[in-house]
């Protein structure tokens, strides 16, 4: 069955229990530093978030797709938190964080600004790209077999779907073939044996499904 949602759309999000919500209501007003704050509160909200995206987006980057590295993951604020240019005052709401790859987030993303149109509600901003969460992807691109492959090439639906494409170049070659990889690599482990499986498990956050 191939994949056709490469950019996912998330409906779940991470809950945290009430301390850990004191804890961070009692850092306001929000400054870009305290995300490096070396709490033990801070850790473990940071260690929780991180497990529950994982689960969340079923080890896979929030914006290509693709199966996500331990090393090489990153806690992703869809509106970036720098205190220049930035909004810190939304690094902490759960609608704004995803798990994202090095080079979605570090290469292509940075510190871009991903707000069109801001409220001070983050629910009620508009949004230049796709929002994971508040955005149904496949409303906005669509991705297709072409020929016998895997529905690995993107194709837009809307403005937005083609922005969207054109940021985060979907439309790559080398996208695309980290797409083609990445079905190659889950029919590959989809064939190892359950105790090569438990490795693979063990040392990677690859866990497809
Ligand atoms: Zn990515």
């Amino acid at each position: 069955m191939p994949i056709r949602e490469w950019y996912l759309n998330i409906t779940e999000l991470p809950d945290f229990d009430q301390s850990t919500l004191d804890y961070l209501q009692e850092l306001k007003p929000h400054k870009a530093k305290q995300w490096d704050l070396k709490t033990n509160q801070m850790k473990a909200y940071k260690a929780s978030l991180l497990e529950q995206l994982l689960k969340i987006q079923n080890n896979r980057c929030v914006y290509c797709g693709t199966g996500l590295r331990r090393q090489l993951v990153d806690r992703e604020h869809f509106a970036h938190k720098d205190q220049k240019g930035g909004w810190p005052e939304f690094m902490f709401i759960t609608e704004n964080l995803f798990a994202a790859c090095g080079y979605c987030n570090r290469m292509l993303k940075g510190t871009k600004s991903m707000i069109k149109l801001y409220n001070k509600n983050y629910r009620d901003c508009e949004f230049h790209l796709i929002h994971p969460y508040f955005d149904t992807a496949s409303e906005e691109i669509s991705f297709v077999e072409r020929g016998v492959s895997d529905a690995i090439f993107v194709k837009k639906i809307t403005q937005k779907g083609e922005d969207t494409i054109d940021f985060f170049e979907l439309d790559s070659a080398s996208a695309t073939a980290r797409r083609a990889g990445y079905i190659t690599e889950i029919a590959m482990y989809n064939q190892l044996s359950a105790s090569d499986a438990a490795e693979v498990k063990a040392i990677s956050h690859f866990r497809p499904e």
